[in-house]
């Protein structure tokens, strides 16, 4: 296990903050001192996250959340949470894109238009529309860290994962070209391979697997949270959580 950083003070924003992989990666950072503002539409798992984030705080003084109920989706809502956060705080130390869906699983031909539409929209434009909204303010603060999760998915292209595994490809690209023009400053810019985790998306790509094979959530979250510390250097590279190794895609810009 890898110690956690010390985030006291920074101010991060999580999605997909509800349940899974998000959700540990929250209250973990809230438990490492940062105040995280949290999205995702289902107020329940927010709510049962800001009690867990209080009630650590109320034993050790650290961490604290800020809620937000959105669909992200909703493209003016998104734009509205950066302005927001200036408003609030003047600047965003941490960004971990995390919400996705998986779509359906089919053969490519088979897809219907709306699911894959619904699958760019989240996975891909909402993640471009976000990083649009706060690169601004990551930028205003000395040590600005980007997470992008992705999936292995992005580069095995296995067959019948075809639109996830295309939004996945397409994300990865972002973070590349966002990384190449951020390279300069203290930004850093990565995308995360968390691995076959115990989620709920994952028992609905893999309904046959028993779930208890797989890594909780929380173990992979405390892999992913170093890359939120501010002596990470690494910049355009995708952190592969399962294997707790960087790999690299970039070709020279
Ligand atoms: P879950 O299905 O458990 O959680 C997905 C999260 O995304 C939920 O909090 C959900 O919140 C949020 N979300 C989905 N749609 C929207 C939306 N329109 N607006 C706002 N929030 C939304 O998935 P995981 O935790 O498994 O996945 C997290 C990330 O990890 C994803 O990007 C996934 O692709 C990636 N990943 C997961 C793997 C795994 O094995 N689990 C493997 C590789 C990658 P709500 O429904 O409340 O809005």
């Amino acid at each position: 296990m890898t110690a956690a950083p010390d985030l006291t003070g920074r101010i991060a924003i999580v999605t997909g903050a509800s349940r899974g992989i998000g959700y540990f990666i929250a209250k973990q950072m809230a438990a490492a001192g940062a105040h995280v503002v949290a999205v995702a539409r289902t107020v329940g798992g927010l709510e049962e996250l800001d009690d867990e984030i209080k009630a650590e705080r109320a034993r050790t003084g650290k961490g604290d959340a800020t809620l937000v109920p959105l669909d992200l989706t909703d493209m003016g809502g998104v734009d509205r949470l950066g302005g927001a956060i200036h408003e609030r705080w003047g600047r965003l130390d941490i960004l971990v894109a995390n919400a996705g869906v998986l779509g359906t699983i089919s053969p490519i031909g088979h897809v219907e238009a709306k699911v894959f539409d619904k699958v760019m929209a989240v996975n891909v434009t909402s993640t471009w529309r976000l990083i649009r909204s706060v690169d601004p303010l990551l930028r205003l603060s000395d040590a600005g860290r980007a997470i992008i999760i992705s999936s292995g998915a992005a580069h095995s292209a296995r067959a019948f994962w075809g639109p996830y595994a295309a939004s996945k490809a397409a994300v990865e690209a972002l973070m590349r070209s966002w990384a190449h023009e951020t390279e300069s400053l203290p930004l850093r810019v990565n995308a995360v391979d968390p691995g076959a985790t115990r989620t709920a998306m994952r028992a609905q790509a893999m309904p046959g697997e028993n779930p208890e094979t797989l890594p909780h959530p929380t173990e992979v979250a405390e892999r992913i949270l170093p890359l939120a510390s501010s002596g990470l250097t690494q910049t355009g590279m995708i952190f592969q959580a399962k294997h707790n190794r960087w790999v690299s895609y970039q070709q020279p810009a």
